[in-house]
């Protein structure tokens, strides 16, 4: 009998652990689930907040969560150059122009709110522009659009192109009451100006080094040895035969002053080794020069002559025969 049950009790307590055993089951994966929301619930916005934590009050105290690294400029840095206009043989002489004055400097100004800056850089693009229709020559412009460059830096961009000429243009003002002068006139660098009223033009172009009555054009000391170096007398009598070539080019188109070439202390002169001139093209106070400088076909006879004068100058230093023959 007990054999006949021991069976049956087996059997049924085997089923009461196979009914435990899915009981047990199903208790344990209730468990992992509720398990799962607690995680779900609780540890998920815990890891979160976690992260949130790392970045803000990791950034409270001086411990960041992660480096944002910016690019400064570096002050020793060299803008870059501009390019190269023309043909594109290297072994062609390369003349830079340089229109004066941009961006928050406006140079002089008209009474009819005329800037010199708008002029520069017309009469530079007309230059430009006849030196690239001949194709002779190469030219880079220091500037091409409204921008602000540091004296020190148009002499730069010349340098550092191995430029054969520099001819930086502007337009001069009088203050009013102070005459009525009308007029171009070209400038070499000297330390010492032709006379007061050259000097006093060498003091108003070189005014936009200074800001806030820190000087950025630099170099004086450098300067003083430029000026007792031969070479450089040298470089000083073909800057005269430059500024010579484009009074005689210029005759019958440009209207010059009584006395057309001076000389004087231009800082953006003042570091260059190569024949350099700056050329005031008119006055700004001057309604006439202003009406020429404003009109295109005056601008493109001023272009062809200047041109004229650079292609005669550098046409001169490729043949040995200018003032810088030998140098
Ligand atoms: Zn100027």
């Amino acid at each position: 009998m007990a054999r006949g049950r021991r069976p049956r009790v087996l059997s049924e307590m085997g089923l009461a652990q196979r009914n435990i055993g899915r009981d047990g089951r199903a208790q344990r994966h209730r468990r992992r689930l509720a398990i799962a929301a607690i995680v779900a619930v609780f540890v998920a916005p815990l890891l979160v907040l976690a992260v949130w934590m790392q970045h803000v009050v990791g950034a409270r105290t001086g411990i960041p969560g992660y480096v944002v690294r910016v690019a400064l400029p570096d002050g020793a840095m060299p803008i870059g150059l501009p390019p190269i206009e023309g043909p594109a043989d290297a072994s062609r002489p390369l003349v830079v122009i340089d229109a004066g004055h941009g961006g928050h400097d406006p140079g002089a100004s008209g009474a009819g709110g005329e800037r010199e800056k708008r002029l520069t850089l017309a009469l530079a693009l007309a230059v430009r522009d006849a030196l690239i229709a001949d194709g002779r020559v190469r030219v880079a412009l220091t500037r091409s659009d409204d921008r602000f460059l540091v004296l020190q830096e148009r002499a730069g961009i010349a340098r550092r192109l191995h430029a054969d000429l520099f001819l930086s243009i502007h337009a001069d003002a009088v203050e009013s009451g102070a005459g009525d002068a009308s007029g171009a006139t070209l400038y070499t660098l000297s330390d010492k100006g032709s006379d007061a009223i050259a000097d006093a033009v060498a003091v108003r172009e070189n005014r936009v080094d200074t800001v806030n009555g820190v000087g950025l054009g630099g170099a004086d000391n450098a300067v003083s040895q430029f000026l007792v170096d031969l070479s450089q007398q040298r470089m000083r009598a073909a800057s005269q035969a430059f500024a010579t070539l484009i009074r005689r080019e210029g005759q019958g188109r440009i209207r010059f002053r009584d006395v057309p070439v001076q000389q004087a202390a231009f800082v953006v002169l003042k570091s260059l080794d190569v024949p350099s001139v700056l050329l005031e093209a008119g006055y700004v106070s001057s309604p006439d020069d202003v009406e020429n400088m404003r009109s295109r076909p005056w601008r493109d006879g001023f272009g062809r002559a200047v041109a004229h004068a650079i292609e005669i100058d550098l046409a001169d230093q490729a043949a040995g025969t200018s003032a810088t023959a030998g140098l």
